[in-house]
């Protein structure tokens, strides 16, 4: 069933048995209190016709006769009778045989419209002189006189005006229903369209629902959120795979045609030249390592396995195993970190952090070149920062240069062995300490990379 179909039959019955039952109750209740009104009212009738008989009585003592009350009598529509004290009849309106058989009689025709259902009951009141009794009234009546015509008109009108509204409500009630259901399911439908192309591939679907439900709103710009990310990453992936393609071709094309060189016996496989071709393997297998780390992003929820260890101490053991590499190269590796700083982080990641981070600054540093690497403590962060004097990098270059494959120059990679992955490889191991990376450089002058990693995360780790 859709969900417009089940809106409105829930809106439809929850409607129709609302106005029924506030249309039944009210009718009940104002009927069952104008009734009482009425009941009221003709009390205050008996009373008052008893207080005129009690006057007449008195008037006329013992000779007190029916043509005396007759008339009262027709025109209240009631039966009278007066009694003395020891219940000895005195006189009696004559009407009894009338109102009991509950005929319409001519003398109440213009008072109250007999119902064939009305029981003849009769009352009866004492009559007095001062304290002194002087005789009894019955007063007969049918028990449902009190309802005169124009009663019964107003509670047939009543009811009518209760039926004719609450059809109305419930006529109003069905189409604001369907119109409702309707207005919220249409942009649902939409959506769900949209979300339907967007899985068979038309990644360029976008739900354009014109809509003020807050909720509908935000799940149509969260599917608008999941194409455009889907899309990026669908051209992420095309660019990567021709990225790698590219990539592999270049090393696997160098060592095929030297390979076919040998077999064409144009190239000699001395020592000399197989180690060329060794360091196109070489290449290539650093390559296809790189290749392995930088998809293990943040994004694929790679594992860390986080400790809390010294790092200072950790950073003076990563230099000490550089600083023969830097040497035999001339060039200097210094540390200025503040002692015994504490953090909490994947040891393995650091490493390989703080190793992408000094390769590349040595493979662009020039003669006598200096890296420092610096480690200290500051109210928010721990920071390290790897500053070198070497060839800096352009202005231009710098937004890229954490792109996976980004290099600065291809020419001059070739010679200094990048892959164009190092930095993107830093990059996502930082940030999934949940740290950043920034680097400042000036051509000619050298280049410096800072890393911030918060101290709430220690902090929480340690709590
Ligand atoms: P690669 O493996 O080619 O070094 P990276 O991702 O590590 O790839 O670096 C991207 C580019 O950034 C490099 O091609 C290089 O030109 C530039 N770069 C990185 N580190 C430095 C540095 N310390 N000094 C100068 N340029 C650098």
């Amino acid at each position: 069933m859709t969900l417009s179909k089940k809106l409105m039959i829930y809106f439809i019955i929850t409607i129709t048995i609302s106005i029924l039952v506030t249309s039944f109750m009210s009718n009940s209740m104002i009927n069952k209190r104008f009734d009482s009104y009425l009941i009221e009212e003709q009390n205050v009738k008996f009373e008052r016709v008893r207080d005129e008989i009690n006057d007449l009585l008195i008037e006329k003592g013992s000779s007190i006769s029916a043509e005396d009350i007759s008339s009262l009598a027709s025109s209240e529509g009631i039966y009278i009778s007066v009694l003395d004290t020891n219940n000895n009849l005195l006189c009696h309106s004559n009407n009894r045989d009338l109102l009991h058989r509950g005929m319409r009689g001519g003398m109440m025709r213009h008072h109250t419209r007999m119902h064939s259902s009305g029981n003849y009951v009769e009352r009866t009141y004492e009559l007095s002189e001062g304290n002194k009794v002087i005789g009894n009234l019955l007063i007969g009546y049918i028990d449902n006189s009190h309802l005169t015509e124009s009663a019964l008109i107003f509670k047939d009108t009543l009811s009518t005006a209760f039926i004719v509204s609450g059809i109305i409500a419930i006529i109003f009630g069905i189409f604001a229903s369907i119109f409702l259901s309707k207005g919220l399911t249409r942009p649902l439908a939409h959506i769900a369209s949209t979300a339907n192309r967007i899985r068979i591939g038309q990644l360029k679907s976008r739900s354009k629902v014109e809509t003020n439900t807050i909720e509908v709103k935000e799940l149509s710009d969260s599917i608008n959120f999941l194409a455009e990310t889907l899309e990026r990453q669908d051209d992420l992936r095309r660019k990567y795979a021709s990225d790698i393609e590219h990539e592999l071709r270049t090393p696997l094309t160098t060592i095929k045609s030297y390979v076919e060189a040998i077999i064409d016996d144009v190239w000699e496989p001395s020592d000399d030249n197989l180690s060329i071709l060794m360091e196109e393997i070489n290449r290539l297998t650093k390559l296809v390592e790189d290749l392995r780390y930088t998809f293990e992003s943040k994004d694929t929820n790679q594992v860390l396995n986080k400790r809390n260890f010294n790092l200072s101490q950790e950073l003076e053991n990563i230099i000490s195993t550089f600083k023969p590499i830097y040497k035999s190269k001339n060039y200097y590796l210094e540390l200025a970190v503040e002692k015994d700083i504490e953090i909490v982080m994947d040891r393995d990641k650091l490493k390989q952090i703080m190793f992408n981070l000094l390769s590349n600054s040595m493979r662009y540093l020039r003669r006598d070149g200096t890296v420092i690497v610096g480690l200290s403590k500051e109210k928010h962060h721990i920071k390290i920062t790897v500053e070198d004097n070497g060839i800096g990098i352009k202005d231009e270059d710098i937004p890229y240069i954490f792109e996976r494959f980004y290099r600065v120059d291809s020419s001059r990679n070739k010679e200094t062995g990048g892959t164009g992955l190092g930095l993107s490889i830093v990059r996502n191991l930082v940030e999934a300490h949940g740290g950043v990376i920034y680097v400042e450089s000036e051509i000619g002058k050298g280049t410096k990379f800072t890393l911030l990693f918060p101290l709430d995360n220690l902090d929480n780790h340690l709590k």
